[in-house]
């Protein structure tokens, strides 16, 4: 009966604010708010865990932080989000496991009169989500691509430079739009014959990596050095994190070639050692601690009853919506500006000594 009447509630709060660019009218502060978390693909993704465990807590909420399992990552995250319902959660945060399949559990959510952020990785099809909050994923796109560049300028003078081209898992909304920033800059250079992908595999199907799975990537990565660089040198690969930027150096070091100028994102401890080793050239600092930050103020607002403040209301249209979005900028770091870069995180600022 609890669940039937949030329901109805619910449905009367949203009726006014149809549309995604109104709140709700607001909480009680001890209110349980839910994180559903995919698996621990990348290192973000651990830190998230505990920054937001500790963030709800101190500002006074009942946070419900799970992670989707390893194996079964997309019912894992379907239940889970599930249980926050019936939990009365009054704010949903969710970094999907696959942002494809959860439209009937954030309109469950909806329906119960609770908030749904998408938290780093967009959430399709589906018009029962409020709000995205994430780093500029183009812009992480375009900087990889500019960094692959100047890579590649840097180590010699002139090309053609034999390229390969890496994208993330397809079931992440994130990594077709890191792809498309990074080709704007490096479709011209391609074109021009500045840069040659001598594989020719070049669309996102080819190039992805189901997963974001560091295997996956070192067994193409040695594949490709098979069918195409016996003969020919490879001069730089772009690599949409540092996960899989380790995996590929790992297998151009067992061919025994040169490392190539390997690009990254998430400034992974072991790739701020490896770029200032001078193995991999770049990184993208994404500043988990201020994305937490920045959904954990946003459920505060909303908690009042106020609406959250967004920077972009036309970059995510989810196929059925466009999702209003507060985008934080990402930071290129290379060996120049990891210290500037890292001057304030305590984890990574020691590294880069
Ligand atoms: C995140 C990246 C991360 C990747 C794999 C993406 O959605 O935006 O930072 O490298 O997932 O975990």
């Amino acid at each position: 009966a609890a669940v039937a009447l949030m329901a109805l509630s619910g449905c009367s709060t949203r009726t006014e604010t149809a549309g995604g660019d109104g709140a709700a009218a607001g909480f009680a502060e001890d209110s349980v708010i839910g994180v559903a978390l995919p698996s621990k693909t990348s290192e973000n993704w651990v830190l998230a865990g505990g920054l937001f465990e500790d963030g709800l807590k101190e500002a006074g909420y009942k946070g419900d932080v799970q992670y989707a399992g390893a194996s079964t990552t997309v019912k894992d995250q379907q239940d889970q989000i599930s249980a926050m319902v019936t939990n009365g959660a009054k704010v949903i945060i969710i970094g999907a496991a696959d942002g494809g399949q959860l439209a009937t559990q954030v309109q469950s959510a909806r329906d119960a009169g609770a908030i749904v952020i998408a938290y780093d990785r967009l959430i399709l099809n589906t018009e029962a989500v409020d709000y995205y909050v994430a780093y500029d994923n183009f812009k992480v796109g375009e900087l990889q691509g500019q960094a692959l560049l100047d890579g590649l300028a840097a180590k010699k003078a002139e090309g053609p430079y034999n390229i390969e081209l890496f994208s993330g898992s397809s079931d992440d909304a994130n990594a077709p739009v890191f792809f498309g920033g990074a080709m704007s800059v490096l479709q011209p250079k391609i074109d021009d014959g500045t840069l040659v992908v001598a594989s020719d595999q070049t669309d996102i199907k080819q190039t992805a990596t189901a997963g974001w799975k560091a295997e996956n990537a070192q067994s193409r990565m040695d594949a490709l050095l098979t069918s195409t660089y016996s003969d020919k040198t490879l001069d730089g690969v772009l690599s949409p994190n540092d996960t899989l930027a380790r995996a590929i150096i790992t297998s151009v070091k067992a061919a025994g070639k040169d490392i190539p100028v390997v690009t990254g994102q998430d400034s992974e401890v072991e790739s701020v050692k490896s770029i200032m080793a001078g193995e991999q050239y770049s990184t993208i600092n994404k500043d988990t601690r201020v994305l937490v930050d920045k959904a954990i103020e946003m459920v505060k607002v909303l908690q009042k009853g106020d609406t959250p403040e967004v920077n972009d209301t036309e970059s995510y249209d989810n196929g059925k919506i466009v999702v209003p979005a507060y985008l934080l900028p990402p930071v290129i770091v290379t060996k120049d500006n990891a210290a500037k870069a890292y001057a304030n995180d305590p984890t990574l600022a020691p590294l880069t000594e």
